[in-house]
């Protein structure tokens, strides 16, 4: 049987923009599978399909307005059974309560969120009714994901069983000995020697010292701390931070009180920067000369599987000089029994640009030589971070993206906030967009673009190119102790953090993606803790990632695009921030926390959140899901009030269907078994 399905109530809004339709003809959906994103002004909607079966025709279209009752899609019924035997019992309420809970949303919001968001009833319950809609889906026709089983604690125990592709020989490697000899007895200047001096380099040299080998730490900055001390993280968060004290500034505004404009001393916020790097990289060359980790200064290159050739070549970071030996003659040969390579990545240049000063990367755009008018090129974290800051600083910012999102990969909902919020304050965002030519004109650089709605040459006074960041494998010299580098540039390593020579570990970025501090710091420990003999494996079932924007974006484990693309069963429950009373006491009601579970074991599998300090907030998501959590044990743990975090307890209410705080007529799975 053909039914037609229609856009059901959904509270007070009428005329509403539909911005993605989900679906497509010939699809086949289950009770609950979200057939089209809508947008109120407050939030984005998901509509879910009331029943299974197989879509027809679909009758409306990206950028059509819709109220109740427009029709969306007509859907061949499935037959009973399979019906059924997509989630009994749960699906078969959801979709037609879409309808119902935006009705009966007037008394959606509970009586302690409905007192401190001090709100109008009749706003209270639009978005109330569209956490209804967009709240709890669930997608349980595919195969449960089964690699997600299991806590921390198991990994660990198992951690040592992990076999390395080095083979066998490994069992037996370990500690080179603290003589600095080798199997073969052969003596070295030193047991481990790191190459680079990273979030992962500083790391392992430090806990393989703490581990009483002899280290040596060969780093070609001035300065310890690699990218993410010197040009990365922590420059880049000391100015969002600025950036964010002037957005807070601008915003309370609304409540009254007023400060006036800024103004901007660029060369006094750059010192304060540099001032914050000087900081943490002198702390890091100090811990190094207590722990005895002979820091050498150069560039090194492999020789031979046992020794780096280290030429002194300075690349000047900004930063303070902290490095206590230098290559005597300008080069220096350094014998290892072990060794770490941590030399990470550099940011990718696009070809045939210009060779000229206001064409820049992350690093240039860290310096803060403020223009007028910026082109960012790539729509991802980095790009977006310094678009973030140079927009607060008052330059006219606008970004150009080759695909059709920003933050590509990361799921939709979480991202539209941040668009929202960016489209208001940007001269332009351009997605499906390349830059095809960059043109140094004495008045500018005139850029041309390409694709479908491609603008005209536009006159920028910078580009800053942020399209991604490529390892340093080709540039250490690492044939010649016979370590693979594959064709991208990366060291492969295996859980142990070798590569394919037995007594050489790669860590970090160089060794594929995610390219992220964390996770070099953590395959850090287990790269010295391998070379010192230990059964350790890098085996962290989920590595969370941000993008300190405004509002930030978070994310750990299974994403719903992941889950879609693979075909991996899980069932989502969100918690909308217009519902927190701090996220409203903080005037930043856009954002959301949402889970993914495992619709078998009900253990959290994943989460995003978008709001300020998502960030801070996605670690108990992380932890949730080592441990082996389930929605209960998040439901069940007292979170502190008025916080945000109560937000990742309130989205494992939704989905128990406990939650008080807004109403949603579900099921209550807290009883189930
Ligand atoms: P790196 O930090 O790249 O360090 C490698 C070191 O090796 C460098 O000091 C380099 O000089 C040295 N080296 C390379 N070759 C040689 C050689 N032949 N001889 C001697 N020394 C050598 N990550 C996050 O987790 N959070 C963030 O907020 C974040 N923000 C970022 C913002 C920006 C603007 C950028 C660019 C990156 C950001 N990152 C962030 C990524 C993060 O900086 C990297 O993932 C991290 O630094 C990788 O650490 P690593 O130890 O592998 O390598």
């Amino acid at each position: 049987m053909t039914s037609e399905i229609r856009v059901p109530d959904i509270g007070d809004f009428k005329d509403v923009e539909v911005i993605d339709v989900l679906v497509k003809s010939g699809d086949e959906v289950a009770p609950e599978t979200p057939l089209i994103t809508l947008e109120t002004e407050k939030a984005s909607i998901d509509v879910p399909s009331p029943a299974a079966g197989i879509v027809q025709s679909i009758e409306l279209k990206k950028g059509d307005r819709v109220s109740k009752g427009s029709l969306i899609l007509t859907l061949e019924a499935a037959a009973p059974a399979q019906q059924q035997s997509a989630e009994p019992g749960a699906g078969d309420s959801a979709a037609r309560d879409a309808g119902q809970r935006a009705g009966e949303s007037g008394t959606a919001l509970g009586q302690q969120a409905q007192r401190e968001a001090g709100q109008e009833e009749q706003q209270t319950g639009q978005e109330a009714g569209q956490t209804q809609a967009a709240g709890v889906s669930s997608d349980a026709a595919v195969p449960a994901a089964s690699a997600q089983q299991g806590s921390a604690s198991a990994q660990q125990a198992s951690a040592g069983a992990q076999q390395s592709p080095a083979g066998a020989q490994q069992a037996s490697a370990g500690h080179a000995g603290a003589s600095g000899t080798d199997q073969g007895g052969t003596r070295h200047d030193f047991d481990v020697v790191v190459l680079g001096a990273g979030p992962g380099g500083y790391t392992a040299a430090f806990r393989a010292a703490d581990l009483g080998m002899k280290v040596a730490l060969i780093e070609r900055w001035p300065a310890l701390g690699g990218v993410c001390l010197n040009v990365g993280c922590i420059p880049s968060k000391a100015l969002l931070h600025a950036a964010k004290v002037i957005e807070e500034v601008r915003e309370i505004e609304g409540a009254g009180i007023a400060f006036g404009k800024p103004k901007i001393d660029a060369s006094k916020l750059r010192d304060w920067k540099n001032g914050i790097i000087a900081r943490l990289t002198g702390g890091l060359a100090g811990l190094a000369k207590q722990r005895k980790v002979q820091v050498i200064r150069g560039s090194g290159r492999f020789v031979s599987a046992h020794e780096i050739e280290v030429v002194e070549d300075d690349v000047a970071t900004g930063a303070a000089p902290a490095i206590d030996s230098r290559p005597a003659g300008g080069a220096r040969r350094v014998s290892f029994g072990q060794c770490i390579i941590a030399a990470g990545s550099e940011a990718v240049r696009l070809p045939d640009l210009p060779d000229d000063p206001r064409i820049i990367d992350s690093s240039g755009a860290l310096e803060l030589d403020l223009p007028r008018r910026l082109l960012v090129v790539g729509g991802g974290i980095i790009g977006l971070e310094m678009a973030t800051v140079y927009e607060a600083l008052g330059v006219k910012v606008s970004v150009v993206e080759l695909t059709g999102e920003l933050i590509p990969g990361c799921d939709r909902d979480l991202v539209r906030p941040l668009q929202k919020r960016l489209e208001k304050r940007y001269e332009r965002i351009l997605l499906k967009t390349k830059l095809a030519k960059i043109e140094a004109l004495k008045r500018g650089l005139r850029v041309t673009f390409e694709g479908e709605s491609a603008p005209q040459p536009e006159i920028y006074d910078k580009v800053l190119i942020a399209v991604g960041r490529k390892p340093n494998g080709r540039n250490i010299g690492a044939e010649a102790a016979g370590v693979h580098v594959d064709e991208r540039g990366y060291i492969p390593a295996d859980l142990q953090m070798r590569t394919n020579v037995p007594h050489i570990f790669a860590i970090g970025d160089i060794v594929g993606p995610p390219m992220l501090a964390h996770k070099a710091s953590h395959e850090a420990k287990v790269a010295a803790e391998v070379a010192h003999g230990e059964k350790r494996a890098f085996d962290a079932r989920v590595i969370p990632s941000v993008a300190y924007t405004d509002p930030e974006i978070a994310w750990v484990g299974l994403t719903e695009t992941e889950a879609k693309a693979k075909g991996v069963a899980y069932e989502k429950a969100s918690f909308p921030w217009a519902a927190s009373g701090r996220a409203l006491s903080l005037g930043r009601d856009e954002g959301s926390t949402k889970l993914l579970f495992d619709p078998v074991t009900r253990r959290v599998i994943g989460g995003g959140i978008v709001g300020p300090h998502a960030g801070d907030l996605i670690s108990e998501v992380a932890l949730a899901i080592e441990m082996g959590s389930d929605a209960h044990d998040l439901g069940l743990t007292i979170h502190p009030h008025p916080t945000l975090s109560e937000t990742i307890m309130f989205a494992a209410e939704a989905f128990e269907g406990v939650l008080t705080d807004l109403y949603i007529p579900r099921r209550d799975k807290s009883r189930k078994g």
